[in-house]
């Protein structure tokens, strides 16, 4: 080990603060590989439980001790890798944590992939009518996914059982690795990725990838109410996760195919109605089409352009609520551009009738 086995706490915390601070990866020279892994042999040095185990068994350590043996693997770094600097670990090394690594995971995002790798999330593009947006549909969707082949249950192996031991890490599922001349680490096989064993004979089904791509028939139920822009999720519908880990989800992205005679506006819909000049000056009923219909609406005497009537419920169905919108018919008074001549001379006896002769 570079570090003697009797190093004292004071000691790793030098040697690890300077390691930290030539590669932070914040300075112009910094370097993201050499500072995690200096961070990783730090955790095993500074690790009491980690250590003993370290020194006990050589190379044969297994990170199982640690979170999913390498603090850098899981979705949550802090989760379990960082636990062991919680309590009894601050009185030894009293430097501020937070400021090595907080500017170092904030980039990071979600951290790296890890043994079990969750399969992925698959998307599509749904359109439908606007009628269906209205009342709610259910749809089959066609697409291909990743799932586990089931020959070889998602081994890649023949028969799921042709392995041989990791030449790499000689079945360990780890490596030891010298970093930076001075420690030595413990790190996942990168040949393996940790499984200690590798393919002899590929299974034939799936070309030793665990997976076959399969066309596949999803129903999805779409919600009345829904709008062009908002997704539906399927959970644990996209790809088959990899070593048994969790299928990805699967988004259907709906798209609501417009129509010429409705407009959406929120849970309301807007439509626009022509009435003969007649029936605004006279009064009278007209027609109009609704997404549920034609229905009967009453014209009072006197009714100008641009006047809005509310037909309560013929809206578009209310999303995680109760009830529907209201549609919103406009009228325009159709003026008629050509008369016969008996409606010319009405007409005419009108105007003098009104005085603007
Ligand atoms: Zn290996
Ligand atoms: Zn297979």
């Amino acid at each position: 080990m570079g570090v003697n086995k009797s190093a004292s706490a004071e000691e790793i915390k030098k040697a690890f603060r300077k390691l930290a601070h030539e590669h932070h990866p914040d300075k112009n020279n910094g370097d993201d590989a050499k500072f995690k892994e200096a961070n990783e042999a730090y955790q095993v040095l500074s690790d009491k439980n980690k250590r003993a185990q370290y020194d006990q068994f050589g190379s044969a350590f297994s990170g199982a001790g640690g979170a999913q043996g390498n603090p850098f693997g899981g979705g949550n770094p802090f989760g379990q890798g960082f636990g062991g600097f919680g309590g009894a670990q601050q009185a030894d090394f009293d430097f501020d944590l937070g400021d090595i690594f907080g500017s170092f995971f904030g980039g990071q995002g979600g951290g790296r992939s890890s043994r079990s790798q969750r399969g992925s999330d698959l998307e599509v593009n749904l359109e439908i009518s606007l009628k269906d947006s209205v009342f709610g549909v259910t749809h089959n969707i066609s697409l291909q996914r990743k799932n586990q082949c089931q020959p070889c249950q998602g081994t890649g192996a023949k028969g799921g059982t042709s392995f041989d031991k990791c030449a790499t890490c000689d079945g360990a599922g780890r490596v030891t690795t010298t970093i930076l001349g001075q420690f030595q680490t413990q790190t996942t096989c990168p040949e393996c990725r940790g499984k200690g064993k590798s393919i002899k004979e590929k299974c034939g089904a799936c070309s030793g990838s665990g997976f076959t791509v399969e066309h596949q028939d999803v129903k999805v139920e779409i919600p009345g109410g829904i709008d062009t822009g908002q997704s539906i999720r399927l959970s644990g519908q996209g790809d088959s996760g990899a070593n048994g880990a969790p299928a990805g989800d699967l988004y259907v992205n709906i798209v609501v195919r417009p129509q010429s005679d409705f407009e959406r506006h929120g849970f309301d819909l807007l439509s626009e109605v022509k009435i003969p000049f007649t029936i605004a000056a006279l009064g009278g009923e007209i027609k109009v089409n609704t997404i549920d219909g034609q229905v009967k609406l009453k014209i009072p005497a006197g009714t100008q352009s641009n006047k809005k009537f509310i037909l309560r419920n013929k809206g578009v169905t209310k999303l995680k609520s109760r009830g529907r919108g209201d549609q919103i018919v406009i009228v325009q008074v159709d003026v008629p551009t050509k008369l016969s001549r008996k409606q010319k001379k009405l007409l005419e006896e009108l105007s003098e009738e009104l005085g603007n002769d």
